[in-house]
């Protein structure tokens, strides 16, 4: 891609468009954002070291061999054609704020507005080598499926599927895939015949994972896993992932012959040093409008950011999605010197449809309630038909729906 041919195009134009905006993330956050901003028919840059968008929601099927790996993703190239934003594909490797420039491989590019959308890395373990995630880089989902596959042809095995925490900010963690990828997993023993073979153990250091969702829900996924005849191993500090098994900060060990583990989200290593305000677990300190503290013309959303709320509040999806939308109109409204402005912390709140394979669990939580409900076998299309809908919507093939 050419960059220097695009701004000089730019600057021709800037008379008439005026704001150079950059985008940098290609994932919830950053896609909505570059959408909404063209609505308002500003040039948008989005930059992302992929060069497609990556439906994370799907992809709890790659490791089961129920979706492939490409009908998890949506080439930026066709979204940059269905919205008109200009795409850089490479590493942002540097953000300079007080220069108003970031650095993308040797290129230098210029804005006047700045919108950080490229989400979290995660907490470091001892031995993480020794466990898969379907949370970290897309690619890992399908070496997941290779291990659950040679497993599953030598005929039976020990399974341990857990989530873990940040002490220094629980809004990013992922305990809702770890869930899915549990229940999906025994399914698919179950529908092999083999699931007699198999021990199935759910682990987390927490002693009581799942809480946030409110007491309902929690005794709901307890019931749930003592009808599957999965183990819950619950409460105790993981002290190092092994070859064969987790260990515990008690000394207890959990042998497993496959671990599957979604550590909790952390701050951007590359954000330190930057000169952006962050928190003590590295996350970008915002306010209410997502406006990045101290800095008019820098904005950010999604997993990124620091939130605000009450202690159930969670990152997800439909959150990032929803701040990219008011990142925009904040801009929007900045540009256009008006005073309205819209917050993120109105739309604080958990939903999701939470798959187990041949149904799933609705589950939402807010300020009033949380609230579980099961749906059998509906569920698990419903997740399906969201997918499709999620895919033609961004491509503008069909309408959006709003909220969805
Ligand atoms: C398995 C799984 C299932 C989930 N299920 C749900 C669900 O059912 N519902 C829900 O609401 N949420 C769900 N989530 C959470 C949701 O996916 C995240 O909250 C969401 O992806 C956050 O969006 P984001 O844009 O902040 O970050 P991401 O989606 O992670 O996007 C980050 C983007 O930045 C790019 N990037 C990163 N570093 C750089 C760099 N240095 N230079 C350039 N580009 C970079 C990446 O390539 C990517 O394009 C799930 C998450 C996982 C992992």
């Amino acid at each position: 891609m050419d960059v220097g041919h695009r701004w000089a195009r730019h600057e021709k134009n800037r008379g008439e468009i005026v704001k150079r905006i950059v985008v940098l993330g290609g994932g919830f956050g950053g896609l909505e954002c570059a959408i909404h901003l063209r609505k308002f028919k500003y040039d948008v840059t989005l930059v992302s070291d992929r060069d497609y968008f990556y439906i994370y929601p799907l992809s709890i099927w790659i490791p089961t061999g129920e979706s492939e790996f490409d009908s998890v993703c949506i080439p930026l190239d066709k979204l940059r054609q269905a919205h008109g934003f200009d795409f850089v594909l490479g590493p942002v490797s540097a953000i300079e704020p007080h220069e108003n420039q970031i650095a993308v491989g040797n290129e230098t590019l210029q804005y006047d507005y700045l919108v950080l959308a490229f989400g979290a890395d995660k907490v470091q373990h001892e031995g993480q080598e020794y466990f898969h995630s379907i949370c970290g880089k897309p690619e890992d989902a399908l070496v997941l499926k290779k291990e659950l596959d040679r497993l599953m042809s030598r005929g039976s095995g020990r399974i341990a599927v857990g989530f873990g925490g940040n002490p220094k900010d629980r809004t990013g963690v992922r305990g809702g895939p770890a869930f899915e990828l549990l229940f999906n997993i025994d399914h698919l023993l179950r529908k092999k015949r083999m699931r007699d073979q198999f021990t199935l153990t759910f682990f987390a250091p927490m002693p009581r994972p799942g809480i946030r969702l409110g007491e309902k829900a929690l005794g709901m996924m307890d019931k749930m896993l003592a009808r599957l005849d999965i183990t819950k191993w619950v409460g105790t500090k993981i002290e190092a992932f092994e070859p064969d098994g987790v260990l515990f900060a008690d000394g207890s060990k959990l042998e497993s012959d496959l671990t599957l583990f979604i550590p909790a989200n952390a701050g951007k290593r590359m954000l330190r040093g930057s000169g952006l305000p962050l928190t003590e677990a590295g996350f970008v300190k915002i306010n209410d409008d997502c406006q990045v503290e101290g800095f008019e013309n820098v904005y950010a959303v999604g997993d990124i950011a620091n939130i605000d709320g009450p202690d159930w509040r969670a990152k997800q999806g439909h959150l990032a999605e929803a701040m990219a939308r008011i990142a925009a109109f904040n801009i929007h409204a900045q540009v256009s010197g008006s005073a309205k402005r819209k917050g993120y912390q109105a739309h604080m709140n958990i939903v999701c449809v939470l798959d187990t394979g041949n149904g799933a669990a609705f589950v939402h939580r807010n300020d009033k309630r949380g609230v579980i409900l099961p749906l059998p076998i509906v569920g698990h299309w419903l997740k399906k038909a969201w997918g499709l809908y999620c895919k033609l919507s961004k491509l503008k093939r069909i309408p959006r729906i709003p909220g969805l």
